[in-house]
């Protein structure tokens, strides 16, 4: 598996660190709220499960499915595969997510939630790449920003392998490359 990694783009102490951070932000902004966090599943299950523990305040965990990527390439619909449970009417909703990249996703579902009735979205994500965005679509809390590459662990898959990389890397291209 490692060796399909053409080389290390961010390490588990790097994430570990500015994951800290990152808490840090959102604890200051939501400690006296309940938001509902809402993992976008499946890409966002390491980083949010990471993010969570330190998140110490009271909050609710439901999730979503979203799905646009076949292969490494974005087909530009996104489908709802799983909705969460919860009303999120009059709640703050922190949807959070692995990567926004043309950013249709987010888009997609902050939309939703806000149409429900929710208080405030808002977007956390692990990376962000600003360059491949084609519509207008902000995060509130960022990793880091990433290149326009594709890359795998820390949650993201290519062809539903790598998500369990304690790391994020570029793919060798071989290891996609239609010869
Ligand atoms: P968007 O709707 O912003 O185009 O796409 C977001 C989704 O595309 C992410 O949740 C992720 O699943 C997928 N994605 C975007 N860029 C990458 C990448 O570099 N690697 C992987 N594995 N998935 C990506
Ligand atoms: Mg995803």
């Amino acid at each position: 598996m490692n060796n399909d990694i053409e080389r290390i783009l961010y390490s588990e102490e790097e994430l570990n660190k500015r994951m800290n951070e990152m808490a840090q932000e959102i604890t200051a902004e939501y400690e006296n709220d309940t938001p509902i966090v809402v993992p976008v599943m499946t890409g966002a299950m390491m980083f949010s499960s990471e993010m969570l523990k330190r998140m110490n305040f009271k909050l609710n965990v439901d999730i979503v499915k979203a799905s646009s990527y076949v292969g490494s390439k974005s087909t530009g619909n996104v489908k709802l595969v799983q909705d969460v449970k919860s009303d999120v009417k009059g709640r703050r909703v922190i949807l959070m997510e692995d990567i926004i990249d043309t950013g249709r996703t987010l888009k997609f579902l902050k939309e939703l939630f806000e149409k429900r009735g929710a208080k405030s979205v808002e977007i956390c994500a692990m990376l962000d790449k600003p360059e491949t965005r084609v519509v207008d679509l902000h995060g509130d809390y960022i990793g880091f920003e990433a290149p326009d590459e594709f890359l795998v662990g820390y949650g993201l898959d290519y062809n539903g392998f790598y998500r369990n990389l304690p790391y994020i890397g570029v793919l060798k291209r071989s290891v996609y490359a239609v010869s």
